[in-house]
């Protein structure tokens, strides 16, 4: 006999932005169910944000001590360092354990109702549990199925072909690696697994690597990737693997046709939305392009039918799906809200980390304001150089009539903690002044957001 539970909110998707949504929805006394495929926490808990970062932990740490072992000039004497891979990937599932575990204790705490299996649709106010002949009614629906890998026809992902998922859960490292994509998940994955010991090539089809960001600010990137031994093939285009030869045919910018030899071949050429497979044609609901259309609440073009994080579009981040999906629950509880930031921080984890927070000069240019543009280099900061490094630089993009701030960007190490105050600045309306007059600890990073500030006004101290 079939089940049917009857809820006011019913969010499919366990990743950030349901999860989150789900909690909020609970500490406000909405009842609600929470339908998850997989695991909770999505995408960014196990097989995105958390893993990766992990990797990349355990990946500096080798590297910093294989530096160490060929002589080091901070006096530190280290024998060749080994790596049990084994034991880091184990390390990596181990924190995926204690978050992923933390957000069920939390769901239960918040006496939201979780039940495990996919979801299919059946109106704007019903849905099925595939195979558990459960039916569920609410009075909102809240979507929050997040994004799947872009895949390409002529890569598709198997055997030496992987996909983020796969390269976040190595049995082994590979001696030979191309990346294909030099976004910021094929550059951070690639990164690490140069550290790891592979021989990293990336194949980009731009001009420059992260091209989402300007010159200026990939440079620094750039350059530590050609140090770290990766080979960059910008402007190339894949045509196809050969796995008899295990070749990857690429074709260059003057329509030569190279054969790059690899163990593995990592695609990561973006991600979009998850709208397949689980009958969600059935509402019939207005698109942006490839992602749901929503408002400035989250509201589909269906009543009481909403949508957040990666399935509604760009920025797909784990912030931006967290910051909707508590919006959406207090929208539900009648408070007046609505997802209106003045920014959204974009963070790479490569390095060095570059961090990207409202305008660039460019975007600012681009839509006609007149503007002060003032950098501080981190080659003029002691807790750069005491950190061993000085690449990089911190840039504040202010308007010239009033010196409210409009961006901040970075990059150098460390710098994705600076996102904290560069998003706080620009929430506030902080002007160059206020970013002047306030004392910012020393040694820190956080000297070089302070000195670009003064720089802006024309009186930097250090530089
Ligand atoms: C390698 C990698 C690194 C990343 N690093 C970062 C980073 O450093 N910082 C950052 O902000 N973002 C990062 N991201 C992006 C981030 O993971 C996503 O933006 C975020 O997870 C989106 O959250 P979401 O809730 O929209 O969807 P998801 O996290 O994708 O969760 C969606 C959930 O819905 C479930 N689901 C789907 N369909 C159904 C159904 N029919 N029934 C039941 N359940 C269903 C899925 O199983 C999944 O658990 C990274 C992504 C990747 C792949």
């Amino acid at each position: 006999m079939q089940q049917t539970l009857n809820t006011t909110l019913l969010i499919i998707g366990g990743g950030p932005g349901g999860y989150v949504a789900a909690i909020r929805a609970g500490q406000l006394g909405i009842t609600t169910v929470l339908v998850e495929g997989q695991a909770l926490g999505g995408t960014c808990l196990n097989i995105g944000c958390i893993p990766s970062k992990a990797l990349i932990h355990v990946a500096e740490q080798l590297h910093q001590t294989r530096q160490h072992s060929q002589g080091s000039a901070l006096g530190i004497q280290v024998a060749a360092p080994t790596l049990d891979i084994g034991k880091s990937v184990e390390w990596k599932d181990g924190i995926v354990d204690r978050l992923t575990s933390g957000v069920a204790a939390l769901l239960k705490k918040h006496k939201v109702q979780v039940i495990q299996g996919w979801a299919r649709i059946v109106d704007g106010k019903t849905v099925e549990i595939e195979g558990a002949n459960t039916r569920i009614q609410c009075e909102h629906l809240l979507l929050a199925t997040g994004s799947k890998s872009v895949n390409l026809p002529m890569l598709p992902i198997g055997g030496a072909i992987i996909s983020s998922t796969e390269a976040l859960a190595p049995t082994s490292v590979p001696k030979r690696l191309v990346v294909v994509g030099g976004g910021y998940i094929g550059l951070e994955l690639g990164t690490a697994y140069a550290k790891l010991g592979a021989q990293v090539s990336v194949v980009e089809a731009q001009e420059r690597i992260l091209p989402a960001y300007d010159g200026e600010l990939t440079q620094p990137v750039h350059e530590a990737l050609k140090k770290l031994g990766v080979k960059l093939y910008l402007k190339h285009s894949v045509e196809g693997f050969d796995a008899q030869t295990n070749t990857l045919q690429v074709r260059d910018p003057q329509g030569e046709r190279l054969n790059l030899p690899t163990d593995q071949v990592l695609v990561a050429v973006g991600r979009k939305a998850n709208t397949q497979g689980f009958n969600l044609e059935a509402l019939d609901l207005a698109m942006n392009g490839s992602s749901i259309k929503v408002d400035n609440r989250c509201q589909t073009s269906m009543r009481n039918v909403w949508a957040i994080g990666d399935l509604s579009g760009e920025p797909m981040l784990a912030h931006r799906a967290m910051a909707q999906g508590e919006m959406v629950a207090e929208v539900i509880a009648g408070k007046h809200r609505e997802f209106n930031p003045t920014a959204i921080a974009a963070v790479c984890f490569t390095d060095p980390e570059l961090v990207v927070v409202g305008q660039t000069p460019d975007e600012a240019k681009a839509a006609g304001l007149d503007c002060i543009v003032a950098n501080f280099p981190f080659a003029a900061n002691g807790r750069a150089m005491s950190l061993e490094s000085k690449a990089g630089f911190v840039r504040v993009v202010a308007r010239r009539d009033n010196h409210v701030i409009l961006g901040w960007q970075a990059v150098g190490v460390g710098v994705s903690e600076l996102s904290t105050a560069f998003g706080q600045s620009l929430e506030m309306g902080a002007r160059l002044e206020d970013i002047a007059g306030t004392i910012h600890a020393h040694p820190t990073l956080g000297e070089a957001v302070h000195e670009a500030a003064l720089r802006a006004l024309g009186h930097a101290l250090h530089i």
